[in-house]
């Protein structure tokens, strides 16, 4: 049997598939990810532009960054990976994704259980007195950066930045999406942001199968992958697409 149909007749014959995702099935609808120095990561460094410590400490640089990504973000469509996603949902194997994407490209591919690990784009937080303005192209235009109507405040994506924790109620609910599920698809991410990357190992003790998809191995691939396919997640997953209804 080849391997694209043997893992669609593991999904067929699971109870609770869950896809935990990364910057890498993005990609292919033209967001770059982290690692690897493409586009607007060449130009700046996100270990320190999406520090927390450089919003306080100089929002106007961060926001500059944050404008570009903002319109690379908003431009993107689901590309045939997210869609496969979608699909699986309908047919009523996919349960959940959990993804460490602030792109909100699985909701627009029709996935409805979409555990968002660290925020999204789509809203704006005062950090000061909390409030919470929904994103608009007059407010991220506004300069120096967008700023708090009440308080004055500059306003911050409702992602997580790096030294800021998740939210308790975001982590128990990924948790216990991957203590539920019978095999686990881990696609396009590196694996190495904590505590997000510790998902699949939860997911491992729980006798789960691990599918992973990556152009590149991670740590997860000699550890606890069952099946890698090191190929891009949108061809991998309409290959095994194919054999899902056949
Ligand atoms: P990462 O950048 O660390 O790693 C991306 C992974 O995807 C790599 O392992 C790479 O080999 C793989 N990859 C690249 N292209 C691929 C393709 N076409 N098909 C399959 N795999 C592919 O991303 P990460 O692990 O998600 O962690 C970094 C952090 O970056 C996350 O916290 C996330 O919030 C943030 N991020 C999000 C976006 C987004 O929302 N689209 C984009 C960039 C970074």
């Amino acid at each position: 049997m080849n391997l694209y149909k043997e893992i669609a007749e593991i999904i067929k014959n699971s109870n609770y598939v869950v896809a935990f995702t990364g910057a890498g099935i993005s990609v292919e609808s033209g967001i770059p990810p982290f690692r690897g120095a493409q586009g607007l990561w060449s130009k700046y460094d996100p270990m320190e532009v999406a520090h927390i410590e450089s919003f306080l400490k100089n929002p106007t640089k961060v926001w500059e960054m944050l404008r570009e990504m903002f319109e690379v973000v908003f431009k993107a469509k689901p590309n045939p990976a997210h869609i496969v996603l979608g699909k699986l949902e309908k047919l009523g194997y996919l349960k959940a994704v959990i993804t460490q994407n602030i792109d909100g490209l699985h909701q627009l591919a029709g996935n409805t259980n979409v555990i968002e690990y660290h925020g999204n784009c789509r809203w704006l937080l005062c950090l000061k007195c909390g409030k919470k303005e929904p994103v608009k192209k007059e407010l991220i235009e506004n300069l120096p950066y967008p700023i708090c109507k009440d308080c004055k405040n500059p306003l911050k994506p409702d992602v997580i930045f790096f030294g800021e924790s998740i939210p308790f109620e975001i982590m128990q609910k990924a948790e216990n999406e991957a203590k539920s599920c019978d095999v686990m698809l881990i696609i396009g991410t590196s694996g190495i942001v904590y505590p997000a990357a510790g998902l699949p190992y939860i997911a491992k003790s729980n006798n789960a199968i691990i599918v992973e998809i990556n152009l590149e191995e991670t740590p997860y691939t000699q550890s606890i992958t069952d099946y890698f396919l090191k190929d891009k997640a949108s061809e991998t997953l309409s290959k095994i697409f194919h054999y899902i209804g056949s």
